[in-house]
């Protein structure tokens, strides 16, 4: 009986691979179509002028030294280079003023390495 199922199954086999003719294609048009972030994801970083006080902490405790201090409106603020961070998030845990945080923005695809450097004003708008 097993044996007879089985060949049933060889015999209509091809015509059930049809089906997947009608069905909604399971790839998206990247980059005009993607998926939501999954929970937790760490991308971009932003950071709030406001809060920041200019410790030097997160560049203190940026493994890659992506992360640095340069004077932006008269004072100290990070500017990150986004060609060496590991998005480890550690600028974020030890920020007191929980000024800088890293957002689920995935699209930093640049064409040149300069670019990817991030100063204070950019790193404040929220990414798009
Ligand atoms: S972002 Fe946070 S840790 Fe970094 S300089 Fe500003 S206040 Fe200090
Ligand atoms: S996420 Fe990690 S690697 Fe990137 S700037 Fe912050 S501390 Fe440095």
């Amino acid at each position: 009986m097993a044996d007879l199922i089985d060949k049933l199954l060889g015999i209509f086999r091809p015509f059930l691979i049809v089906k997947n003719l009608f069905r909604k294609p399971m790839t998206l048009q990247f980059p005009y179509d993607s998926l939501p972030p999954v929970e937790g994801y760490r991308g971009r970083h932003i950071l709030d002028l406001d809060k920041c006080t200019g410790c030097f902490i997160c560049s203190m405790i940026c493994p890659n030294k992506a992360i640095w201090l340069v004077e932006f409106r008269g004072r100290m603020y990070p500017q990150v280079d986004l060609g060496k961070c590991c998005f480890c998030q550690l600028c974020e845990e030890y920020c007191s003023q929980k000024a800088i945080k890293l957002t689920p923005q995935s699209m930093m695809v640049t064409m040149d390495r300069k670019s990817a450097i991030l100063g204070p004003e950019q790193l404040s708008e929220t990414p798009t």
